[in-house]
């Protein structure tokens, strides 16, 4: 498998379960770049347990046959490293294919990247040709492109009445691996990176009865708030059902709520689910009254004579 992107993860995963034997090839120091490191160690060491061997910082330069054998030739530390192997599955990235059937004739606007430039009404600089999907990106995401189709579609049919711009200050996905790797908004290394003052709430699925009861206590929950605000940065969820634990709070981050808003939901129990309102309590328990705690034990002391 070449890349250690979240389709090269998800398909080195499902060939190693296949029964194959999956050597997973990546150029960066570690697997899906885009996460928190801690989660990247996380879904390695479990590709590692479950038979695959991972190799990051491992650049493929070239593809010989020597008697017969197929190489996949790598620098690897300024060392040659050469693996055999009997199949090769590449997943280092997906373009638009946006040139050779007339776009550029008409004289339609591609960025330089060759995706097709849009405004926020799905509108490329023709005002009767619109666009949607991984042809205009930025994401390429299937549900990207079903909210960027409904926004093109109506633009198209009734844009000289309405406009409908399309929103994406909210933009979640979820890597389908077992755990499932989740995520909306920002996580702790892009805060840093940024220079965005946060807090971290964590909360151990091994803390979910649910889990527990399933046998599946792996992985965690971490939010980022505004120093000593409820409002979400951003979530990222490692296990399972982590993308369907992450829709409160894609719900939550586009209407402008809060961890007290999922703490004041009564979550059914023993669900998945309810590790959501635990973490906004592992929240709210940080960010207690201290003084009117202070206080109610003084009244209570005094209540109780
Ligand atoms: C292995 C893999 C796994 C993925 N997993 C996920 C996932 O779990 N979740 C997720 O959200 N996204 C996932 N994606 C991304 C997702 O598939 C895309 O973002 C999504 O399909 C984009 O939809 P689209 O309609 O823009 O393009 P596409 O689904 O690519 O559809 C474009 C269609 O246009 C057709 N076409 C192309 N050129 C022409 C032409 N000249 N004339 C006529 N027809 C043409 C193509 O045949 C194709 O049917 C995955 C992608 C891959 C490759």
């Amino acid at each position: 498998m070449l890349g250690g992107g979240p389709i090269g993860c998800e398909m080195t995963q499902a060939f190693a379960r296949f029964g194959a034997q999956v050597t997973q090839v990546e150029m960066a120091p570690r697997l899906m770049g885009r996460e928190d490191p801690e989660v990247a160690d996380f879904i390695c060491a479990r590709f590692e347990a479950e038979g695959a061997r991972v190799l990051t910082g491992h650049a493929a330069q070239e593809i010989i046959l020597r008697e017969g054998e197929k190489i996949l030739v790598c620098a690897h530390q300024e060392q040659r490293v050469e693996i055999a192997f009997d199949a090769l599955l590449v997943a280092v990235v997906r373009r638009a294919r946006t040139r050779g059937f007339g776009l550029e004739e008409l004289g339609v606007r591609v960025r330089e990247g060759g995706t097709l430039d849009a405004d926020p009404f799905l509108r490329t600089n023709f005002p009767n040709i619109f666009c949607a999907g991984d042809v205009t990106g930025p994401y390429q995401f299937t549900h990207t492109a079903a909210h960027q189709a409904w926004h093109a579609s109506v633009n198209a049919l009734f844009g000289d009445l309405k406009k409908f711009r399309a929103d994406d200050r909210v933009i979640p996905w979820c890597t389908f691996t077992d755990p499932e790797v989740a995520r909306v908004g920002l996580n702790e290394s892009e805060a840093r990176h940024q220079g965005i003052a946060h807090e971290v709430t964590r909360l151990d699925l091994a803390e979910l009865d649910r889990a527990i009861a399933e046998g599946e206590e792996h992985g965690w929950l971490k939010i980022l708030t505004p120093p000593g605000k409820d409002k979400i940065l951003g979530v990222t969820i490692v296990g399972t059902h982590a993308g369907d634990l992450l829709a409160e709070y894609i719900l939550t981050m586009k209407h402008g709520l809060g961890l007290n808003q999922i703490l004041g939901t009564i979550h059914p129990y023993p669900t998945f689910a309810e590790a959501n309102k635990l973490a906004a309590g592992a929240w709210k328990k940080a960010h207690a009254p201290q003084k009117l705690l202070a206080w109610v034990e003084k009244y209570h002391a005094w209540r109780r004579g």
